[in-house]
């Protein structure tokens, strides 16, 4: 009687594209993409692909299974630009839905602007689930919008403007936008 194959020993939780870290000797466009998988192993998890020069490549990729799966759920909370509307005083968290309510009681100390959908790369660990395959773009006019606002609501000043996405640079008139940004008065 066989025995047959024994148990992995580990368990995948999802394939992924990743690189070798190896690899990155080279130019990036020479970078193969790899095929790979996040497997749960010994209760760690670990980034798993097979590099054709290299061989398997295993990482760390995070210390508790439990955890990750925590943060997995947390995304963006939004992509969408939305104006302030007065008079809102709509339940939280459904008051955020239209922009920042009037009982908004927090200091905006840093604004993330996420200006574009899409992004050249694929992370296995996205949590702004962004790819290639998006195309969605912010119009400068309503990211000027949305930071005019906040500056009239923190007295003219924010300490910290950030533009991410995506990847912002992908942005069709991103000099038009830094541009107009740079006119704004700045943090003292
Ligand atoms: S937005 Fe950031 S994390 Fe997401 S795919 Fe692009 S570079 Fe990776
Ligand atoms: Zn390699």
């Amino acid at each position: 009687m066989s025995a047959g194959m024994g148990l992995r020993g580990d368990r995948i939780l999802r394939y992924v594209n990743a690189f070798c870290p190896r690899c990155h000797d080279r130019e990036l466009s020479q970078v193969e993409r790899l095929s790979g998988y996040l497997a749960e192993r010994d209760g760690l998890v670990w980034l798993e692909r097979g590099c054709r020069e290299h061989g398997l490549i295993s990482t760390l990729y995070d210390e508790d299974p439990e955890i990750l799966a925590y943060l997995e759920e947390w995304t963006a909370p939004t992509k969408q630009h939305v104006p302030d509307i007065s008079g809102n005083f709509d339940p939280v968290p459904a008051a955020y839905l239209r922009g920042l309510p009037e009982l908004q009681t927090q200091h905006t100390c840093i604004l993330l602007e996420d200006i574009a959908e899409a992004c050249n790369l694929r992370c296995p660990t996205c949590f702004a689930d962004s790819s290639p395959d998006l195309a969605g773009i912010v119009p400068v006019e309503d990211v000027l919008a949305n930071v005019d606002q906040r500056l009239s609501r923190e007295n003219g000043k924010l300490d910290v403007l950030m533009l991410s996405g995506g990847e912002p640079t992908l942005h069709p008139e991103l000099d038009r936008l830094l541009a107009e940004l740079a006119e704004r008065p700045p943090a003292s």
